[in-house]
């Protein structure tokens, strides 16, 4: 018998290591590798600009590891891959499985569509710890607090699996395409603002190794500590390359786990494990939940007053706010494509809180501009910071930026990378440059209102405002 030409679907798994799916087709017989651009099943939530941006990297590096055999197309999966396997004479079609709600959809559509024309399908987890079925609370409903969902992970469950090399080689199907594919698609934006991600991010399998290499070097000793503190290198920042599956979780999982014969690291390999399942519990929430994109996990939050002032939320987005803090981390993120958590938390608490935008104002923001933009992760935290997700921030906890950038910034090294017109600002005036003297702001050339930003709301007003619109809503 021939053996089988078998596609292999990448989506978010842009990898050859740890990759089941791929690891299968090998297995059974030639492959025919493909990518596809899907906007149409995407809905609201078509890939942003940065994230367009790092597919583009992300992609050419794949189609190397693949000896520039990648197919790459742009359309709808439901009506390309039918013709294609067909034309190509492929009998067999394996994919990692993903778990945005339009993403299940279509795939279900287009098993049973396949299935029906007699192909085979075989689909894998090659992107979570846990599947969100798998996690499920005594009675079979999901859980919506964080650390009983990770308890019950890690008493109950299988730990996660041992990752697997990548194929002693991809027996590739002889199929041509144009070398010019990956460029038709159009990804790079035509005003070139990504100079600066570039600068700072390798995508691709081989960058995730590196940048994993480093958190293993020179990161992961302070991790729990440090993990709070923007200026520092404790985190990983593998968040755009396990977005993109260009590494799996369970190979970083698996290679945190293996420095614990250092016993002085357990505390912080517990920690890092923790983070990692937050992502699982993401996924599990918009699985079980998906409408969350659209919906306030807490229905109370439907009542909520939102504001609707575009001076202000530009001057959020430009990083004009005049709280260094807000400012670095919006600025980071323009400049960068990633923002440290700490900050993510700081700056989306002022945007719905003392700004009181509603949290899908900060949400479409973030989808565009991050490189790591991920539907379950930034909804579910664009929720927990409002207080209307789950296990969410209660909403009368109310981030001061002076005070968090005193205590996390506190050298003020973040802010002077970010907001260079205060790096000659003395640190004690770095965090809210308005309560210093003005023969110090005159030293450190600082003209306020000219120079930078005068506040756009006064801290305690418009936290007095916000909790009398809480209470409104009588959130219990
Ligand atoms: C308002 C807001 C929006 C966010 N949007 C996104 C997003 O679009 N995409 C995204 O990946 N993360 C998002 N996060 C979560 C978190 O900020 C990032 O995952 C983290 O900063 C990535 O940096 P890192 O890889 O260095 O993290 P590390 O601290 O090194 O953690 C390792 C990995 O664990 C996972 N992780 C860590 N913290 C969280 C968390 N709180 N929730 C879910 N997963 C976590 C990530 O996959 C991360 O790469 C958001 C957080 C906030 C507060």
């Amino acid at each position: 018998m021939p053996k089988p030409l078998t596609v292999m679907w990448f989506r978010q798994d842009l990898r050859l290591r740890d990759n089941p799916a791929l690891l299968a087709a090998c297995a059974a017989g030639s492959v025919l590798p493909v990518y596809i651009l899907d906007d149409k099943h995407a809905g609201d939530w078509p890939m942003g600009a940065a994230s367009r941006w790092w597919l583009q990297q992300s992609l050419i590096e794949l189609d190397k590891s693949l000896k520039n055999k990648l197919w790459v197309l742009q359309g709808d999966p439901l009506e390309l891959l039918p013709t294609l396997m067909q034309e190509q004479g492929a009998t067999h079609i394996n994919w990692n499985r993903c778990y945005e709600p339009w993403r299940i959809q279509r795939d279900k559509k287009l098993q049973a569509s396949l299935t029906d024309s007699g192909f085979e399908v075989a689909s894998y987890n090659g992107s979570l710890l846990w599947e969100p079925w798998t996690n499920l609370k005594g009675d079979q409903t999901p859980y919506k607090v964080f650390t009983p969902f990770y308890k019950n992970a890690r008493a109950n469950l299988p730990p996660p699996e041992l990752p697997e090399p990548a194929p002693r080689s991809v027996p590739l199907a002889s199929c041509e395409q144009a070398a010019d594919k990956i460029d038709k698609l159009a990804l790079t934006p035509e005003i070139q603002w990504y100079d600066g991600m570039a600068e700072c991010w390798q995508p691709g399998e081989n960058g995730a190794g590196d940048k994993l290499s480093q958190f293993l070097n020179n990161g992961i000793q302070s991790y729990k500590s440090g993990r709070d503190f923007p200026a520092s290198q404790s985190v990983s920042r593998l968040s755009p390359h396990l977005h993109y599956g260009e590494i799996s979780p369970r190979q970083v999982w698996h290679a945190a786990q293996a420095e614990s014969g250092d016993t002085r690291l357990e505390g912080q390999i517990e920690h890092y494990h923790r983070e990692l399942a937050w992502r699982d519990f993401s996924y599990s929430l918009l699985y079980h939940f998906p409408n969350l994109t659209k919906q306030n996990m807490n229905p109370r939050f439907d009542a909520f007053p939102w504001r609707q002032d575009d001076k202000l939320l530009k001057a959020w987005q430009c990083g004009a706010t005049g709280y260094p803090l807000v400012d670095a981390g919006m600025r980071e993120l323009w400049q960068t494509g990633y923002m440290h958590n700490r900050v993510r938390m700081v700056v989306g608490s002022f945007l719905v809180k003392n700004l009181m935008h509603h949290w899908q104002d900060g949400a479409r923001w973030f989808w565009d501009c991050l490189v790591d933009a991920d539907l379950p992760n930034n909804t579910c935290s664009w929720q927990w910071v409002a207080g209307c997700g789950a296990d969410a921030a209660p909403y009368f906890r109310i981030f001061n930026p002076i005070t968090q950038s005193s205590k996390f910034d506190p050298d003020g090294d973040y802010i002077k990378q970010f907001v260079p017109e205060l790096a000659k600002l003395p640190a004690k005036y770095l965090h809210d440059p308005h309560s210093a003297p003005a023969n110090v702001l005159d030293a450190a050339g600082v003209k306020l209102g000219e120079t930078y930003p005068e506040p756009v709301v006064d801290l305690k007003q418009s936290r007095e405002a916000a909790l009398d619109a809480y209470q409104q809503i009588k959130v219990s």
